[in-house]
């Protein structure tokens, strides 16, 4: 049997340990988690049941439900204390998991408020353009797949029950741009494959009720459900606090509860608020020195921002400079000292492929758990189809001190050495179940480590900006509870993000949206940094002289993506 690196079986005996057992369960698990959720499982790589769909209706719950209770009763039987420490925190993300499943089903119950949750557009969008398998492999399995949408439409309309207005109009534009890919192209795309002429027939017509499945399911919430949603007593965006704090737990998995870490969101704010206006103060006679300083603080800081931004990269030079960066950042990151790189597994950068075309700036692209043999990219943007104007503006905000932050968040040693670490435990649970506020809090957290570490050369200006930037991760937690927890209305949400955070009114305009269709995945880069942060500060104050940072970075990385409060205890518990 396969097992970890980590796992402490000892084969010589002959015997099978705890760890034995556990990982032969793990491996059963997810075999059956997959038929329950086939379109998940395509998602993560996993094809096997590609010819098959859920329909969330009763009957599926009943099913679900009997899932956690059999696999519930089945981990109980381990306990985590007997299990190596990387099975033992896959031990308790499962039963997170099995848990929040209760909870999604039974309280959260988004399959009757939420009409966007229905939505067939990325399982076949990523069947269709897929390059896991050749296209005629691909066809088959989706001409299968397809027989189930008109049910799964059906289904849906027989689900919702208390719908919100901006879920329902999320839900009718996205349902009407996947009717998109059930058209022409898709036709002729079945000309093309080696399916007999009885098949391609079936193809087509199979292709024509799945089209009128979601227009018909989008035409019937614009028109029957939307016209229903204007008066009093309909269901407002706000999840309420009790939802939002339990969401938050098995979410975030953090030993702060959501009303902890705004408390310390609106605190952190005020230091960052403090720590901008000594830099403006100092850095105003070098840049300003015409103009009187503003009286209100808070125009003081935006003039020196505006004035800052004025620094960066010419449109055309935007991707070149980019990928100059991520070697100075490796360089940085080996001369200081800070983590272990491995140089046999080196960040390909690429020009962002056409399909994702649009999102200018950079992101990281990781082949799922189940693709062996996939490669890491980074996506550069290409700020080519843009207008001057808002060419400009993007290149104001991604100036050259936030550049070199972003970079440092999604390559090095931010996303993409976090993701190198994480696949040398490799690890099923934490690849598919792995934990979003530990990935986004240790990429917030080497942001700050590293301008601490010097890197920027301490300039005032690096600092001022880096500050501009951990605003809006902290502001985004004060957001996310203020909306769904505090009410907070959008004319303060506003004023929170332009004024407070000095952002630009486009971009909190989409943030406020963003906050309304979502709950919780907006703490989630606050929260793990303070919790990184903060655990790292009681560590040095304990092992005072002995501390050690690239030590504590890579101890810290070896146990994958999982919660920092597990990560946490298992460290302690080894330092004892
Ligand atoms: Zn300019
Ligand atoms: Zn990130």
């Amino acid at each position: 049997m396969a097992s970890c690196g980590n796992s402490n079986t000892d084969h010589s005996l002959g015997v099978p340990t705890p760890n034995d057992a556990f990982n032969l369960m793990k491996s059963n698990f997810f075999d059956e988690l997959w038929k329950l959720y086939p379109a998940w499982a395509s998602s993560q790589g996993y094809h096997y049941n590609d010819s098959l769909f859920a329909i969330a209706d009763a009957d599926f719950r009943q099913r679900e439900a009997e899932f956690v209770k059999n696999w519930q009763h089945k981990l109980w039987q381990f306990k985590p204390e007997e299990l190596s420490p990387a099975d033992r925190t896959d031990w308790l993300m499962l039963d997170n998991q099995l848990k929040a499943t209760l909870f999604y089903a039974n309280e959260y119950k988004g399959y009757e408020w939420d009409p966007s949750s229905y939505n067939v557009g990325s399982t076949f969008g990523e069947m269709i353009n897929g390059t896991y398998a050749p296209l005629n492999e691909r066809m088959k399995y989706i001409l299968q797949r397809l027989a189930f949408v008109p049910a799964y439409y059906e289904n849906a309309r027989k689900q919702i029950k208390n719908p919100t207005l901006e879920h329902t109009d999320l839900a009718i534009s996205q349902n009407r741009g996947s009717a998109g890919l059930f058209g022409k192209d898709l036709q002729d795309s079945v000309a093309k494959t080696n399916l007999s002429s009885a098949d391609k027939k079936l193809f087509n017509e199979r292709i024509a009720a799945a089209a009128a499945a979601i227009n018909g399911y989008a035409d019937w919430l614009e028109k029957e459900v939307k016209p229903g949603l204007t008066k009093d007593g309909v269901k407002s965006f706000r999840l309420g606090k009790d939802l939002f704090e339990k969401k938050f737990d098995f979410e975030i998995q953090s030993h702060y509860t959501a009303a902890e870490i705004y408390d310390i969101a609106i605190k952190h704010k005020k230091e960052l608020h403090g720590e901008m206006y000594k830099l403006t103060t100092q850095l105003w006679p070098k840049y300003l020195a015409k103009e009187t300083m503003p009286k209100d603080t808070l125009s003081a800081i935006r003039k020196m921002i505006d004035k800052l931004s004025d620094k960066h990269s010419k449109r055309e030079d935007f991707q070149k400079d980019i990928e100059a960066q991520i070697p100075a950042l490796a360089k940085f990151v080996k001369d200081k000292n800070l983590l272990y790189l491995d140089p046999s597994k080196p960040l390909e950068v690429r020009k962002e492929p056409d399909y994702m075309a649009g999102v200018a700036g950079a992101s990281i692209s990781a082949p799922g758990p189940y693709d062996k043999d996939g490669k890491t990219f980074y996506n550069v943007g290409s700020l080519a189809a843009y207008t001057p104007e808002r060419a400009e503006s993007y290149l104001r905000e991604y100036n050259h001190y936030i550049l070199q932050i972003l970079n440092i968040h999604e390559a090095i040693p931010g996303h993409y050495a976090q993701l190198v670490y994480s696949n040398q435990s490799p690890s099923l649970v934490k690849s598919i179940l792995g934990n979003g506020a530990m990935v986004e809090g240790w990429a917030v957290y080497t942001e700050r480590m590293m301008i601490e570490s010097g890197y920027g050369a301490n300039e005032p200006e690096m600092w001022l900006m880096y500050y501009k930037w951990n605003l809006r991760a902290t502001c985004n937690t004060i957001l996310d509870v203020g909306i769904h927890c505090n009410n907070l209305s959008e004319a303060d949400a506003l004023d929170l993000m332009t004024r407070q955070a000095f952002q630009q009114e486009a971009e909190a305009k989409g943030k406020w949206r963003r906050a309304t269709l979502t709950q919780v995945q907006l703490c989630s880069y606050f929260t793990g940094y303070t919790e990184i942060y903060e655990f790292r500060n009681i560590l040095k104050q304990k092992q005072g002289d002995k501390f050690d940072l690239k030590a504590f970075h890579e101890k810290f990385l070896s146990y994958g993506s999982a919660p920092v409060k597990y990560v946490r205890e298992l460290m302690e518990k080894e330092m004892e």
